[in-house]
């Protein structure tokens, strides 16, 4: 018999069902691959890698750039396998055994899980009716709960909304405990509070390659914190954690990001069309996003969701775990054809077509 450690039998597993949809709109991922000027340099690059060399210079040059970019010192950034890393890091290095880490819910569905997986106590908060966040009551339950470390994801995924920067300044002023604000978003956006590092010790900032920026597949984020931070932070990544080629991907990208500034535009710009449009349908409500994601509630999600999937098309369904999801679906921007395409199949769905 294989003795797994007791905890990994309640270990929740990942909930989302991958497949490759004729449209694939159920990740947030980016619609489009890398603009093919940003490609053919990526590939270059690539064709130059020293694979026999662990990757100490392509780190620091991806670090270099990032502060350079948020006029901070490089000891500031520390570079993740996607923020996913950044995040379980993080929970990491608050958690353990009795401590508590406190995160929004609903949100990111992977807070749980690692919170899990950094034996903390888990307190979800629950947003409002809307999907915001209380600041005040936020802040009391913090105290509260004495909690070790306490996060924010804005905008909100799979809700799309957004705290201001006042809001967050809020909350990292009125507690003592570490605060994770997981930016993923923050491109589609445009509010980031990153800035708050320089006055707030407590403050960590995550971000990521993988949405606004197309580079899911790399698997590359980042965090800025203040100096003292990241260095312990540090300590919990095993030595040369980001490979070579994922790390030079990301330092032409990031070179090249205007490139991606009239996507991330059209982006938005279909959000909100899109968003105009489902408000247009009675049958269902929708909720405002500053994402490039939509939430809609509808009576007959599941069945929705199935008729679409049947279709080939994929967006996400919300069912065991999160009551407050109770018949929502999450769909994200594609291209125009692709959005209207769902939007006219789920136009016809709803009005019984
Ligand atoms: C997608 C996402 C991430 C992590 O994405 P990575 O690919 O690991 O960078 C983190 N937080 C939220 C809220 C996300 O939606």
């Amino acid at each position: 018999m294989l003795n797994y450690r007791k905890d990994l039998n309640e270990m929740p597993s990942y909930d989302g069902v991958e497949r490759d949809y004729r449209i694939k709109v159920n990740a947030n991922e980016s619609t489009l691959s890398l603009p093919p000027l940003v490609e053919e340099r990526v590939l270059n690059r690539l064709a130059n890698i020293s694979f026999n060399r662990y990757p100490n210079e392509e780190y620091d040059l991806l670090v270099e750039q990032i502060a350079k970019n948020f006029s901070v010192s490089k000891s500031q950034i520390l570079l993740g396998g996607g923020s996913s890393e950044i995040i379980e890091k993080v929970f990491h290095a608050f958690g353990g055994n009795g401590r508590k880490i406190i995160y929004p819910q609903p949100s990111f569905s992977m807070y749980k899980i690692y919170a899990r997986a950094a034996e903390a106590q888990a307190f979800p908060f629950d947003l409002d009716e809307k999907f915001d966040l209380d600041v005040d009551s936020y802040i009391k339950k913090i105290r509260e709960v004495n909690a070790d470390l306490a996060v924010i994801c804005n905008p909100n995924n799979p809700t799309g909304n957004a705290l201001t920067v006042a809001q967050i300044e809020e909350i990292v002023k009125n507690v003592d405990c570490a605060l994770l604000l997981d930016e993923a978003y923050v491109e589609f956006y445009g509010h980031s509070a990153f800035s708050l590092v320089k006055k707030y010790p407590n403050l960590i900032v995550a971000r990521t390659f993988s949405k606004a920026y197309g580079m899911a597949a790399a698997r590359v984020g980042y965090m800025i914190a203040q100096e003292d931070v990241t260095r312990m932070i540090n300590k919990t990544f095993m030595p040369y954690h980001m490979n070579t080629l994922s790390l030079a991907a990301a330092d032409i990208v990031y070179q090249m990001r205007d490139e991606f500034v009239p996507r991330i535009q059209m982006t938005v710009a279909e959000r909100q069309r899109i968003f105009e449009q489902l408000k247009n349908l009675r049958e269902l409500e929708v909720f405002p996003s500053q994402t490039n994601f939509i939430l809609i509630r509808y009576e007959k999600a599941a069945q929705l969701q199935e008729y679409l999937d049947n279709i080939n098309i994929g967006v996400r369904y919300f069912s065991a775990g999160a009551p407050s999801l109770k018949n929502c679906l999450r769909i994200s921007m594609g291209t125009r054809i692709e959005n209207d395409e769902v939007l006219s199949v789920i136009k016809n769905f709803v009005q019984g077509k």
